[in-house]
């Protein structure tokens, strides 16, 4: 027996399956991640296909058995289809790049509301580019490793636990974050600017950034990369964002 639930869904990525059907990875506010089939959704007169492409916010039916992988698709609708996402390279890459870390980092059936709500409020931030998506990425990466538990701590010294305030700093990844005076006199540390330490603090503390390059917004995502692939050895890094294959 299955059982037939309704819950909304942003989708994560399609795959062809079979002659005539598709298999969708839909990030689900009820159930968490869940892989469901499409049956006849590459019927060229149907429009179920497009419904279920990838960034899409769909209000779903579906018959799901929990003995099973692989969920059954009954009726889809679209909720948002973010157009001015896909008509800026930079905002499809970045919102893409979001998708990609859900995908591979959560687990199915786990369901997280309040990282349903991030997913959706990012995507629409994003479209409606409130901020340079970049930017906009950063902040929906450290709110995500936040609900992973591994939340980045950038207010305490990792070594001696006094706040890091507005200067420069160290990083290592056994010690996280440390303050000036610890960087001067451990001489392995890396040097992290004045600058990458204030963009994250904005970010984290949900503060407007101001005046920062594009060249910044790069190097703190691709920190974010190391900082996951740290912590979860398995990552491998994100693929959607094509400046990541520069820097490993
Ligand atoms: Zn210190």
């Amino acid at each position: 027996m299955s059982d037939i639930i309704k819950t909304e869904g942003i989708v994560l990525s399609k795959l062809n399956y079979g002659d005539t059907s598709l298999i969708i990875s839909v990030y689900t506010e009820s159930y968490g991640k869940m892989s469901v089939i499409i049956k006849g959704a590459r019927n060229p007169k149907g429009k179920l296909g497009m419904i279920a492409d990838p960034l899409n916010y769909v209000q779903m039916v579906i018959y799901k058995k929990d003995s099973r992988d692989l969920q059954l698709l009954s009726s889809v609708d679209i909720i948002a289809h973010y157009p001015r996402i896909k008509e800026d390279l930079d905002r499809t890459q970045y919102a893409l790049a979001i998708l990609e870390l859900v995908k591979r980092l959560t687990v199915e059936n786990e369901t997280n509301k309040k990282l349903f709500k991030g997913l959706v409020k990012i995507l629409s931030l994003i479209d409606l580019a409130m901020e340079h998506p970049g930017i906009l990425f950063g902040r929906f990466y450290l709110f995500f490793l936040s609900e992973l538990g591994y939340a980045m701590q950038i207010t305490k010294c990792g070594i001696c636990e006094a706040e890091i305030g507005k200067g420069t700093g160290g990083y290592t990844f056994e010690t996280g974050f440390v303050c000036v005076n610890c960087f001067e006199s451990h001489p392995q540390l890396n040097f992290i600017s004045a600058e990458l330490l204030s963009y994250f603090f904005c970010l984290i503390n949900n503060r407007p950034v101001k005046n920062f390059s594009v060249d910044l917004i790069k190097q703190a995502n691709i920190f974010l990369n190391r900082y996951t692939k740290n912590h979860i050895p398995d990552f491998t890094g994100i693929q959607s964002l094509n400046y990541y294959n520069n820097f490993k």
